[in-house]
């Protein structure tokens, strides 16, 4: 049986930190979906589209990772492409309440799916998108937090 996971996210833009856990996720399992939901409730800076095309092009050098969209339940999601995990991220302890909140409703929803959860490199423990997006918003220097073409496109977006 293909081990497959699936890596979800709003990935509003792609951080390194995403990078790190996909990466990490990729030692681990055969295949790898990177899934960008489509969550209304968010107000997101870049399309899904554009979302798409910036995750894909970050992980360009893994080749057991595909790159996809979905609106609807997660675990509905990883029933459709046959996957077994789910991968999360784990940052400072902030994380931890919400993150058992999703992962015990995930349980609810579907029993056979297992959620774990994985550490990105400690430099990358304080990086999320937002925070990348609000130093980026007042032309904030963010090179180093997220890849090439996600510098590029903030820029782009906030360009005055
Ligand atoms: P969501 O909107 O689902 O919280 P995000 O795109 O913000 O999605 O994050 C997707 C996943 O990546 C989450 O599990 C989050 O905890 C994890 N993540 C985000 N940034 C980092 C980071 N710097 N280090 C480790 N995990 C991270």
């Amino acid at each position: 049986m293909t081990k497959i996971a699936v890596v979800p996210g709003s990935l509003d833009p792609i951080t390194y930190g995403h990078v790190d856990i996909i990466e990490r996720s990729s030692k681990i399992f055969e295949v790898v979906y990177v899934v960008i939901l489509d969550n209304s409730a968010k107000n997101p800076l870049f399309s899904i589209e554009e979302r798409k095309e910036l995750v894909q092009k970050s992980t360009s050098h893994l080749p057991n990772v595909k790159v996809d969209t979905f609106n609807g339940l997660l675990v509905d999601y990883a029933k459709k492409i046959d996957a077994s995990t789910i991968v999360r991220g784990l940052r400072a302890v902030t994380d931890f309440e919400y993150e058992m909140q999703i992962t015990l409703m995930n349980r609810f929803l579907d029993e056979s799916i297992e959620t774990i959860f994985l550490m990105s490199q400690r430099k990358y423990s304080f990086l999320s998108s937002s925070i990348v997006k609000e130093a980026a918003k007042y032309s904030g220097k963010v090179s180093e937090l997220v890849p090439e073409c996600v510098d590029k496109a903030l820029r782009e977006k906030f360009k005055k």
